[in-house]
């Protein structure tokens, strides 16, 4: 049984105890999906978490609007990716995918927000080109204005969802200034004419990635989220939102970890004793104990801060994702040298919970960018002090 205790820290209200009690049941149930094809089992896990009510959080209700709850996205990402990774990316990229559009979108954006929360539309969030990953501010693609069209020509890649999206997020150059002043961000059905999903990429835990191209293809003017220019402003608003529920969904695999090291230093005996009388185990169980504590206190201080209205949390959301992440990797990596063969065996919880970790150290900003980025933070309240 997963550690409990956190849930009466006073960053949780009854409602996000109730939930995850309630999730935690779902999960036991539901999960983990059949993943050979993963395209059907990531489409038919957006339709079970929507008609099981999970998506709502994952963006505004039109009828009934309330900010994004942070500690709900937190929480619901940790418990799905504790229980199965494909799971927690189905719901996460629910979020992402519409973030732009419950925080800047017209009422018309909105219509898709009713489909997206019920697991009848699947969402992407297109931002990262060839050239630029971690270099956003520096993207090729373009975005013409020509009557009452935009134009967009060139490439987006590494885009989860890609290929069995119904709506795509954006980003493009619209040149009303250089650099990071001249993006904006638009929104385009899966179904406009030359947008082309140009290949699928294949990662080491295996979800629906693709590179996408625009080629001459036109949305109307409508289809602009927020103002011209706006874009790397919206993008970072999204992901300031998002952000520490990747150190949630981290945390999810590291806790998962954690119980299948202790479950099985408990059973297992080597030379006439449980391996967890080993006093050099019990200093890895300890230090994976106390990673995953100290992951989950910076990830909900984040969620928290933001719930309680900060209008930016960029430290405290890069404190999150970068700790719990490595972190992350780190405890799973203990839980691989616990388990001896089998933790290497593929099909294996632990063997899986080592591929699926990674890619989050990666994207939606990578570790080196978080230290970057608490850094800046650091230094300016020092200078404004
Ligand atoms: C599985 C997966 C899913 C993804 N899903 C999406 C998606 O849905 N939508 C989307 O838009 N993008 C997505 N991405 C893209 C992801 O955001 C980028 O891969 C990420 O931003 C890094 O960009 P890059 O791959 O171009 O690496 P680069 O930008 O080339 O960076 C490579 C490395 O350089 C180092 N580095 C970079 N900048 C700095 C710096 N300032 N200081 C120090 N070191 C630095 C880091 O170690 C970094 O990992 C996904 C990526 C993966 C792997």
């Amino acid at each position: 049984m997963p550690d409990r205790s956190f849930l009466h820290w006073p960053f949780f209200d009854d409602r996000h105890r109730d939930l995850a009690q309630r999730l935690e049941a779902w999960c036991a149930k539901n999960l983990p999906a059949d993943h050979h094809d993963v395209d059907a089992a990531c489409r038919e896990l957006v339709i079970m978490l929507g008609r099981g009510g999970w998506l709502k959080p994952t963006a505004i209700d039109t009828d009934n609007p309330a900010p994004l709850d942070v500690r709900t996205l937190c929480l619901t990402r940790e418990t799905l990716a504790r229980h199965d990774g494909l799971a927690d990316f189905a719901f996460a990229m629910q979020g992402l995918g519409t973030g732009a559009i419950s925080l800047f979108g017209s009422d018309e954006h909105k219509k898709w927000l009713a489909k997206t929360r019920r697991g009848e539309a699947i969402s992407a969030f297109a931002l990262s080109e060839p050239r630029s990953g971690s270099d956003v501010a520096n993207m090729d693609m373009t975005a013409t204005r020509d009557g009452g069209d935009y134009v967009l020509n060139g490439e987006k890649t590494w885009i989860s969802n890609g290929g069995i999206a119904d709506l795509y997020v954006v980003f493009a150059r619209t040149g009303e200034a250089p650099g990071a002043r001249g993006i904006s961000c638009f929104l385009a059905p899966a179904d406009t004419k030359e947008l082309e999903i140009a290949e699928r990429l294949e990662v080491i835990a295996p979800h629906p990635l693709a590179r996408l191209v625009f080629n001459e293809a036109r949305l109307p003017a409508s289809a602009m989220i927020g103002k011209p220019g706006d874009g790397f402003k919206i993008a970072m608003s999204v992901l300031d939102v998002f952000r520490s529920t990747v150190g949630a969904a981290a945390l999810g695999f590291a806790r998962r970890a954690l119980d299948e090291s202790v479950a099985r230093a408990s059973e297992r005996k080597l030379f006439g004793a449980p391996l967890a009388e080993m006093q050099m185990v019990q200093g890895h169980i300890a230090d994976m104990a106390l990673d995953v504590d100290a992951a989950a206190l910076l990830v909900y201080r984040a969620a928290w801060t933001k719930d309680m209205g900060a209008v930016r949390v960029t430290r405290e959301a890069a404190m999150a994702k970068l700790f719990a992440t490595d972190k992350a990797q780190e405890v799973i990596d203990k839980a691989v040298q616990l388990h001896g063969g089998d933790g290497v065996r593929r099909g294996h919880i632990v063997e899986s919970l080592y591929r699926e970790i990674r890619a989050l150290r990666i994207y939606e900003g990578a570790s080196d960018v978080q230290k970057v980025v608490i850094a800046r933070q650091v230094l300016s309240e020092f200078r404004q002090a």
